[in-house]
């Protein structure tokens, strides 16, 4: 595309109101791509209109995954996996924030001239914005979860516009694949892609209908996650911690709680990113590593000397839950709280722990929304669904939709 063609392309995406243009439809993400000129290579970019991890992961990593090592297979391309958590935790981070730690040292020691990253606005702490950070302050002014669906690309035509060529970007699966399309356009010397995993996102309506409708005290949560302990854990205001296992979820309200782009996400892993910072692999308190590639390396080693390590572990045996978890979910069973406390402390005591519960986690996750796109979607399922997740999903009996 020429420069004159891009400017009127770009007049005319902007003449447009966000959200106008979403050639996803309900399947959107809202991950931005489409508030900027570079809604041009939708067909091709857009995580939902064409499914593409395979060949992606060949040209990043310079490799597939390999299908038959069941940890390339659930967790996707990578060098290293390791548990880690800052010697000196950030306040205020989701985890311990090595997201933030290392988003800070590489703006510090001049390896980038910014960082795409979410924070939040003045009038609502849930509510995302999208930045360029170019200082520390303000990467730290992002640090912890929004969790809604945040338009992170939406600044990437102010990366072209200010000449920038060395950039991090911090973002979740179906941003980082709409990226990876795009990023040879945006005028880079070096991108380093720094991702989280993500699952059940929401829209910010969806997320208070999840808050009224799980927590005692919804206007006062400040965090919350889904926990290796099968509790949701809320954090309040005043510092204290609520509890509500898994098992006594109003699955039925919820149901239609999730974004029918979650419901339909396979990138659980963020597959694309050259770092991905999670939980679910790691013990409890722990952060999850993996590392995909040499660039993932280098970022990682900027925090080495901040951080307690130990190698990932592994132990228990997911395959019987989540096949009896599939018949529950499908017919919105929720158990009166008694039984649901009684079922988290035994299923904490003997349920898979490490590597096993992100097994675990991937697999109730993929044949929920293998189910939902094959209902939903059945024209799109062979396309849309990667060979990996396809693989996962055939361990378990499904019911006829
Ligand atoms: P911090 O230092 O607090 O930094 C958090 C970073 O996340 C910030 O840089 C911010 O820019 C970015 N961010 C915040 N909200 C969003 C958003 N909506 N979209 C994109 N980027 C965002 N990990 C798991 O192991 N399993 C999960 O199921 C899981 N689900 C997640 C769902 C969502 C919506 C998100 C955003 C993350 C999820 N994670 C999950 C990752 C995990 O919760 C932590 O974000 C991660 O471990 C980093 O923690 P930290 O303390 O290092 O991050
Ligand atoms: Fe556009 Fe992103 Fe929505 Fe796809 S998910 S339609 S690329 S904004």
């Amino acid at each position: 595309m020429t420069a004159t063609s891009r400017d009127r392309q770009h007049q005319k995406s902007k003449a447009l109101k966000p959200g106008s243009r979403r050639p996803a439809k309900e399947l959107c993400s809202e991950c931005g791509l489409c508030d900027t000129y570079y809604i041009h290579y939708v067909k091709e970019a857009c995580a939902f209109l064409n499914q593409q991890i395979a060949e992606l992961e060949a040209k990043i990593h310079d490799r597939h995954r390999h299908l038959d090592d069941e940890n390339e297979l659930y967790f996707g391309v990578h060098q290293l996996m390791i548990a880690a958590r800052k010697k000196q935790p950030i306040q205020g981070a989701q985890w311990t924030g090595i997201v933030s730690a290392i988003a800070c040292e590489m703006l510090d020691r001049g390896l980038v001239e910014g960082v795409v990253c979410v924070q939040n606005t003045a009038e609502d702490r849930f509510q995302p914005m999208p930045v360029i950070a170019r200082t520390p302050e303000e990467v730290l002014a992002a640090k912890v979860n929004k969790p809604t669906l945040s338009p992170n690309l939406s600044v990437l035509e102010q990366v072209e516009q200010s000449g920038m060529k060395r950039l991090l970007v911090i973002g979740v699966g179906c941003q980082i694949q709409a990226l990876r399309e795009v990023e040879e356009k945006l005028g880079l010397e070096k991108l380093y892609v720094l991702g989280t995993p993500c699952v059940d996102n929401v829209s910010r309506e969806g997320l208070q209908k999840f808050l009224d409708t799980t927590s005692k005290s919804p206007d006062t949560v400040v965090h919350y996650e889904f926990m290796q302990d099968f509790r949701v854990h809320f954090k309040h205001e005043d510092g204290s911690i609520e509890k509500v296992p898994f098992f006594g979820l109003n699955t039925k309200k919820l149901k239609d709680v999730f974004a029918p782009s979650c419901l339909s996400c396979f990138d659980y892993v963020n597959s694309l990113a050259d770092l991905v910072v999670g939980y679910m692999g790691a013990p409890f308190g722990w952060q999850w590593i993996v590392v995909r590639n040499d660039t993932g390396a280098e970022m990682l080693e900027l925090v080495g000397d901040q951080l307690d390590t130990q190698p990932v572990s592994s132990q228990g045996n997911r395959k019987q839950a989540v096949q009896q978890s599939i018949p529950a979910y499908e017919q919105g069973v929720t158990l009166p709280m008694w039984a649901a406390q009684l079922m988290g402390v035994v299923i904490e005591r003997i349920g898979p722990k490490g590597l096993e519960y992100g097994r675990f986690s991937i697999d109730s996750h993929f044949t929920r929304n293998y189910l939902y796109v094959k209902r939903n979607y059945p024209e799109k399922l062979e396309a849309h669904v990667p060979e990996f997740a396809k693989k996962i999903v055939s361990q378990y009996k499904l019911p006829d939709v």
